[in-house]
């Protein structure tokens, strides 16, 4: 295809405004689905995407559309659309797809208005020079509200309000003239084609019977489906087994131009041997030049995955490595816990990324597994000078401490003005530090501040909510790091530390910390033969402590006389339990205790 007929676009919002079903009205007006296939967000493809509702992969689509009215009507063009993720932990996977196109749709929900990914997404949009048409969508809802929230927007992106179209993605009503715009507004892209081939590596998935497959845009140049293939930053050099497009199915394809949109597969077997973000060039002319790439993901928070039966292990090992294949942001390496046995110390995006992560393995693996409390990445400086990175509260130094550096987000909360002072309240027992507020109208409210990362990952978000009914909406990304009074807080068994519980806490809750989770544990942990002190210590000192009294549990009293079999069955029983059973120290810790523990603090 000439690249004056190809607009390359995507669709960006705030989460649940409406972007996977917009695109399903899309595949279907273009014909590229077939109307007995349908089904609502046909590109979500993962049972998790289609259960939670929410798009976690990118995907690229091809539709034929001919313009329907105006002067270019009869026009044949050829649009690669590419929905996109709206949550924050995958803000690194929209802006990859964002460097992919020429234009943006930007979506708004007409009963909702602007939220705050609305903004994060625009700006992203903004950087890579994208051309913006914006849109109302879900204008058959009672209670939309077009008129006011296309002056929000116009006044947010500097247009008129007639400029901002309508829609509903539902009914489809206004959606073919918004693919007219998509070609009238957009502009095609521009690239050489006599130059030496370069494509930009958008993303990269692995597929069980594909091995690797290549999602890339063509920059300059051409690749066909005879070409050997070179990755310009490791110059390793692969054939091609195919080259084509989605359709969205995938559809063999002689050759990709400038401006095209579409798959590569290699066969090779390791996404990381296909990098997002690398240039691919022809082995027989390559380029000397490479595109520039993307940030590589930084984890941002790691928590310990453990199967709650130690001899899975291996299969936790082999889960990890097959789910990375696909996801490059996902690290993990081995460590051990006293109290949970042998495990992974792993790192993630986000919340919601170690939340899909944990569930993938436990739905698509069949492994069942704890997961340690979350925690950000500190740097401790000892007394010495030597500069410690803590991932795991279990690794932070016994010494003397001389600073420790915390990870900073920059925050931004949208919100009726309503709320504003339950919002500073929340973030100011976070320790956050207001930057700025603005009005978007007349009612609602730009909220930006700093907070430490480590205030955000803990229930946050669930806070903000239920403070606001709901209506408040959240968006984050990190922003250096600042020096801070944290200190570790240990759990203490008898005397004996149970690592799981370590966490890493600013001075001023480690009371709150300690209380509470000596508090929990004594409800949680049964009597044993013998008095059990639970404490919260920071170093030697104790800042909390709780008793289990001990108890004679004498269950064989019960069996009075000679019934030897009722006997046996229950020792039996009794057996049964302890092997779910973990000992810290001398104490019996029921995997329940751990599990409870874990999840609710
Ligand atoms: P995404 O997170 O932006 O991809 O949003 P989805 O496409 O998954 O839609 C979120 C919710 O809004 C779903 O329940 C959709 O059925 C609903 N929805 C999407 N578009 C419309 C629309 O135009 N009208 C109405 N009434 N509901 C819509
Ligand atoms: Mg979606």
């Amino acid at each position: 295809t000439e690249p004056g007929y190809i607009r390359n676009f995507c669709i960006i919002a705030h989460i649940d405004h409406g972007k996977s079903t917009l695109a399903d009205r899309m595949l279907q007006l273009t014909g590229v689905v077939d109307p007995r296939q349908m089904r609502a967000q046909y590109l979500d493809r993962m049972d998790i995407e289609r259960e939670r509702g929410i798009t976690i992969k990118s995907q690229a689509v091809r539709m034929p559309w001919t313009v329907k009215e105006g002067e270019q009507a009869g026009y044949q063009a050829v649009l690669n659309m590419i929905d996109t993720p709206g949550h924050v932990d995958f803000t690194y996977e929209v802006s990859r797809s964002l460097a992919a196109c020429e234009g943006a749709i930007l979506l708004v929900d007409a009963a909702q208005g602007i939220e705050a990914q609305t903004l994060a997404n625009l700006y992203l949009a903004l950087e890579n020079n994208l051309k913006i048409i914006p849109v109302l969508n879900k204008i058959d809802l009672p209670a939309a509200q077009p008129e006011k929230y296309a002056e929000e927007l116009a006044h947010l992106i500097g247009c008129e309000p007639e400029d901002c179209l309508r829609v509903s993605g539902k009914t489809g009503m206004g959606v073919e003239h918004l693919l007219d715009e998509v070609v009238r507004q957009m502009t095609p892209p521009v690239g050489d084609a006599a130059a030496p081939a370069r494509a930009m590596i958008f993303d990269s998935v692995y597929d069980v019977y594909r091995g690797v497959i290549t999602y890339i845009r063509v920059i300059d140049g051409h690749i066909t489906a005879r070409d050997r293939i070179k990755m310009m930053s490791t110059g390793a050099v692969h054939e091609l087994l195919e080259i084509g497009v989605s359709s969205p199915e995938p559809q063999k394809h002689p050759g990709l131009g400038v401006g095209e949109v579409g798959y590569l597969i290699t066969g090779v077997k390791d996404v990381r041997q296909s990098r997002v973000g690398d240039t691919v060039t022809l082995n027989s002319r390559p380029a000397t030049e490479a595109l520039g790439g993307y940030k590589d993901p930084k984890p941002m928070v790691f928590s310990g995955l453990y199967p709650l039966d130690g001899s899975d292990y291996p299969e936790l090992r082999e889960a990890l490595d097959k789910l990375k294949l696909n996801d490059a942001s996902l690290v993990y390496e081995p460590e051990t816990s006293a109290a949970l046995g042998f495990g992974f110390r792993c790192g993630f995006l986000g919340l919601l990324h170690l939340e899909i992560i944990q569930e993938r393995l436990e739905r698509e693996f069949g492994l069942d597994l704890i997961a340690t409390a979350p925690n950000v990445v500190y740097k401790v400086t000892t007394d010495d000078g030597q500069e410690i990175v803590v991932t795991n509260p279990s690794e932070y130094p016994t010494g003397k401490v001389a600073s420790v550096s915390e990870p900073v987000a920059r925050v931004t909360v949208l919100a009726p003005n309503d709320y504003v002072g339950a919002i500073m309240e929340l973030c100011q027992s976070r320790r956050g530090v207001l930057q700025g507020m603005d009005y978007l109208s007349a009612d609602r409210v730009e909220l930006r501040y700093l907070l430490p990362l480590g205030e955000i990952i803990f229930d946050f978000f669930d806070q903000l909510k239920s403070r606001t009914k709901g209506y408040a909406s959240l968006d984050y990304e990190p922003s250096g790091e600042q020096v801070a009074d944290l200190v570790k807080v240990d759990i203490l068994l008898q005397g004996e530390p149970v690592d799981a519980f370590s966490a890493i806490v600013h001075k001023d809750k480690a009371y709150t910390y300690g209380v509470s989770m000596t508090s929990k544990l004594q409800k949680l942990i049964p009597r044993q033969q013998f008095e059990v002190p639970i404490q919260a210590a920071i170093g030697s000192r104790v800042i909390a402590r709780e008793n289990i009294r001990a108890i004679r549990k004498d269950v064989l009293a019960k069996c009075y006389g000679g019934d030897i079999t009722r006997k046996r069955k229950l020792l039996e029983k009794q057996k049964e339990g302890k092997k779910r059973m973990k000992m810290v120290g001398r104490v019996e810790v029921p995997q329940e205790a751990f599990i409870a523990a874990l999840s609710t603090s």
